[in-house]
């Protein structure tokens, strides 16, 4: 029988869709019909297990799936004998200290004595030992940030992305603990053929990702420009340039990278390019 590498995904959450999306983006074709619990990829040598996410490291350690898809946020408080392969780019969050909004912050050394609710009791622990504040920590698995109003907690440790939801429950942001995305984490003996198959993915996954940071840019120079032109252009070796129907113009390809695009496009326009054209690029192979 064909070896499969095993995936584990969350079932449905924050991560969900873009972790299905990042799988269609590699290629890789399922039938991923409402509440499946499992479903083998048509063109690839996968099966991919739609899980909650807080099950994910332990199902990865114990070897029921070979890797998965979960925050850094839960791979970290989950601490299972795993490894992390590779971070996503996508389920930016952070973990954050917070307190009610009319309380005075100066210091961390304000929480000494204190009472936290959180659902990350490990990496909050961990955090406060390290800068030696000593406080109690209260684990509860849902609806931390409601536990000041209540009188449950002083302060609270959870997960924010706007902040939308502390600032309606009265709290303020002090500190952040943790600054997560979601990450691929894998089981630490995964046998040879499985390791080729990850390889494999590993490889797509990357030129996904290059391509999302990269443009590619065509323009239109005067052939007396184009020296100028072509060294403002980095590319991935020189670019391409093509004659135009038009005497003594030159049409210019080649890629620029997304953090410097508006910079090289004002440049190449004070240095004579015209009718310049982005286009996104969907995969990339270096
Ligand atoms: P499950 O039912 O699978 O246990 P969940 O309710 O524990 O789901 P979600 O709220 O779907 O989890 O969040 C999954 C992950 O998405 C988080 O662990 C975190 O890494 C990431 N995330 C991104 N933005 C946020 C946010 N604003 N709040 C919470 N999690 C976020
Ligand atoms: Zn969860």
């Amino acid at each position: 029988m064909e070896t499969k590498l095993r995936i584990a995904i969350q079932k449905s959450g924050r991560l969900s869709e873009s972790s299905l999306k990042l799988l269609k983006e590699c290629g890789i074709e399922f039938d991923n019909g409402l509440n499946k619990l499992k479903a083998e990829a048509f063109n690839f040598p996968l099966e991919v297990f739609f899980l909650r996410d807080d099950d994910i490291p332990q199902y990865v350690e114990d070897g029921v799936a070979d890797i998965g898809i979960v925050g850094e946020n839960v791979f970290l408080e989950k601490n299972k004998k795993i490894q992390l392969v590779d971070k996503l780019g996508f389920g930016k969050c952070r973990l954050s200290i917070a307190i009610p909004k009319e309380k005075k912050y100066t210091s961390l050394k304000d929480f000494d004595g204190k009472r936290f609710a959180t659902s990350y009791p490990n990496i909050l622990s961990n955090y406060l030992k390290k800068n030696k504040i000593k406080a109690e920590i209260q684990e509860i698995s849902g609806s931390v940030e409601i536990a000041p109003g209540i009188g449950l907690a002083d302060a609270i440790c959870d997960l924010v992305s706007s902040g939308s939801t502390l600032f309606t429950n009265g709290l303020k942001e002090t500190t952040i603990i943790l600054n997560s995305e979601a990450v691929l984490v894998a089981n630490n003996n995964l046998k040879r053929d499985r390791k080729i198959i990850l390889n494999k993915l590993l490889f797509r996954i990357n030129a996904v990702r290059k391509a999302k940071n990269t443009k590619y840019i065509l323009l239109n120079a005067p052939n007396n420009k184009l020296q100028k032109i072509c060294s403002i252009l980095p590319g991935m070796k020189s670019p391409t340039i093509l004659p135009l129907a038009e005497k003594n113009w030159s049409s210019v390809h080649s890629v620029v990278e997304e953090n410097q695009f508006w910079e090289i496009i004002e440049k190449l326009k004070t240095n004579g390019a015209q009718g310049i054209l982005v286009l996104p690029i969907e995969k990339m192979i270096l």
